[in-house]
């Protein structure tokens, strides 16, 4: 017997944009709990501690508790305890990286670290690039929390995380361990805290080279809604970049709802 599928969702340009909720997000949610789907926010984004996501959610009108919310941030800091439990970790990023750290029982340090762990910081200076490189040379290994270089704000696109890396890994020489979508660790941590398996997942977003290479390349069906980044005008073009298509795509969220709604499992 199978399980109803669970389904993991993106955040932004999926959800909502901005400080506006998309249409339809609200009534995803209800839906999902009223059919008993087990459902789970993963996002890319380590700025923000899932309190803070969850609470900005429940301001638009979708309902959330931090318990719903995956972030890069909690991923790279239970992939860093994995790998050596009292690790001492050199950060770069903000509120949301620095919480997983400490919650994740990792001690941060400014010498003699194990990790660097770079997100996105809009504090960022020289000096801090200056650290984290001197600490890689030193043997230190340089994890990234997420691979987007750009981010969609107010004023347009600015600098994300990725750029940040971008810098660190040109200055250093050394590879970084990606851990954000499209990357496999975010997507094992999230399908874990789902509690289904890979076969048993729908994942949901509005950008093929991160949300649907993520899902596809873990095993899960993917399903792209129109509400963000990708649209009918650019969808060939990123297709083919991204090298993924996905199972299903939606024009909106009521897409989604009425296939969940006619599927039954
Ligand atoms: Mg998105």
């Amino acid at each position: 017997m199978t399980h109803p599928k669970g389904l993991l969702i993106d955040l932004d340009g999926t959800l909502y944009h901005g400080d506006r909720m998309i249409d339809g997000a609200d009534r995803l949610i209800a839906l999902l709990r009223r059919l008993g789907r087990p459902y789970r926010f993963v996002t890319n984004n380590s700025s923000a501690t899932p309190e803070a996501v969850a609470a900005r959610l429940k301001r638009m009108g979708i309902p959330a508790v931090p318990e719903d919310v995956c972030t890069s941030a909690q991923a790279a800091a239970a992939y860093i305890a994995e790998s050596k439990p009292d690790a001492q970790v050199f950060v770069i990023g903000e509120e949301g990286l620095l919480k997983a750290v400490s919650d994740a029982g990792l001690l941060r340090v400014e010498e003699q670290a194990d990790f660097v762990l770079q997100g996105i910081d809009r504090q960022f200076t020289y000096l801090k690039a200056a650290q984290a490189v001197r600490l890689i040379q030193e043997g230190a290994r340089f994890i990234m929390t997420n691979p987007d270089l750009l981010l969609p704000s107010d004023a347009g696109l600015i600098p994300g995380a990725g750029s940040i890396g971008a810098m660190l890994r040109a200055a250093s020489g050394a590879e970084p361990v990606v851990i954000g979508k499209p990357s496999a660790v975010l997507m094992d941590f999230a399908l874990k805290r789902l509690g289904r398996r890979a076969s048993e997942t729908i994942v949901v977003g509005d950008n093929l080279a991160t949300d649907i290479a993520a899902g596809a390349s873990a095993g899960c069906e993917t399903a792209l809604v129109l509400t963000g980044l990708t649209n009918n005008a650019n969808y060939e073009a990123l297709r083919a970049a991204a090298g993924v298509s996905p199972d299903r795509t939606h024009r909106d969220l009521h897409g989604l709802m009425a296939e969940l709604s006619g599927a039954g499992g």
